[in-house]
């Protein structure tokens, strides 16, 4: 997993990263530990579902890890940690940050307070979420594209499936959000002006304002659509990282299209929250009223399907701390 917490009744919790788990655990026990055989065991607590979990891969500083700079990454910890955490099989067993879950499993996690922080991290980061799917997706995404890709996500109750987390939360979105259509959407990708502009049809162009439109050619309900129909997890021990194949397909009438665009994205775990971290930076009323903006239309969305996760909290704040 990509984040940690300092105790079982702290809701707060914060990206993994090397700096921000010395810092906050202050390389004190209980959190700066020793395996029976003596060496460097560096524990936190699982955010989701409070068990110990062990921090691997913090760098030369535990003077075993040959594969530095890999980013570290916790593992569930089933024992008990006097001071820290007791281990609960329980809540470990419908746990969604156990390693090996797939980005598109239907299985919902245990814990329904984290499937609401799951749509308050939406709310709060949702112009970051849409700049990330613009970039995959190679378009601007447009509100209402926007709004379509949201509501799939939220109504068929993606946010509660237990391969969707805070880190991956752009790319899981876009992975659960169907076949979208894309016309009139402003592209950025010279690779998919191209495959749009050169399809042998010819029934959709680029326009002057680098819009999708159709042509003459292009007969009565035909369509152009986009879906992800593929993701990869990458190996946390090799520092791989993440696939999400994109697929961009013409259609008319049959209810299967005839692809003429695909890309492979890959991505890291600590993209997201890189991006979000970054954007903090640049707080210019422009970059605000942005956020805002977006923020405000996810929220209308999860409003819709789950009020009961915006109430009760700060302003809808997520408990993401970078
Ligand atoms: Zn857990």
């Amino acid at each position: 997993m990509d984040i940690f917490k300092l105790a079982p009744s702290r809701q707060d919790y914060f990206e993994l990263t090397e700096v921000s788990y010395f810092t906050r655990t202050q390389r004190r026990p209980p959190y700066s530990a020793k395996t029976k055989s003596g060496k460097p065991l560096f524990l936190a607590v699982c955010p989701e579902c409070n068990n110990p979990i062990e921090i691997r891969n913090l760098g030369p500083i535990d003077g075993e890890n040959k594969n530095y700079p890999l980013r570290p990454f916790g593992k569930h910890y089933i024992f008990d940690v006097p001071g820290l955490a007791l281990s609960n099989p329980i809540s470990y067993s419908t746990c969604s940050l156990r390693g090996k879950i797939s980005i598109g499993t239907r299985e919902h996690r245990g814990n329904d307070e984290f499937n609401k922080e799951i749509l308050r991290l939406l709310v709060e980061q949702a112009a970051v979420v849409r700049d990330l799917i613009a970039t995959c997706i190679g378009v601007t995404v447009g509100q209402t594209l926007f709004e379509r890709i949201i509501e799939e996500f939220i109504s068929r109750e993606a946010y509660k499936s237990k391969g969707v987390q805070p880190a991956n939360l752009p790319y899981a979105v876009i992975y659960w959000s169907e076949n979208q259509n894309l016309w009139g959407q402003i592209v950025n990708d010279n690779k998919l002006i191209e495959a749009i502009n050169n399809d042998k049809f010819g029934w959709f162009k680029i326009n002057a304002d680098c819009k999708i439109q159709s042509t003459q050619l292009a007969p009565f309900k035909s369509g152009i659509r986009f879906y992800f129909p593929q993701h990869r997890k990458g190996n946390d021990l090799s520092g791989e990282p993440n696939t999400i194949t994109l697929c961009i397909a013409r259609y008319h009438k049959e209810p299967l299209g005839e692809v003429i665009y695909r890309k492979t994205i890959s991505y890291y775990n600590n993209d997201f929250f890189n991006t979000i971290r970054r954007e903090k930076n640049y707080q210019s009323e422009s970059a605000l009223a942005k956020n805002k903006r977006w923020s405000e239309i996810a929220m209308k969305i999860v409003m819709k399907y789950r009020p009961d996760s915006l109430v009760d909290y700060n302003k809808s704040e997520s408990k993401l701390s970078l």
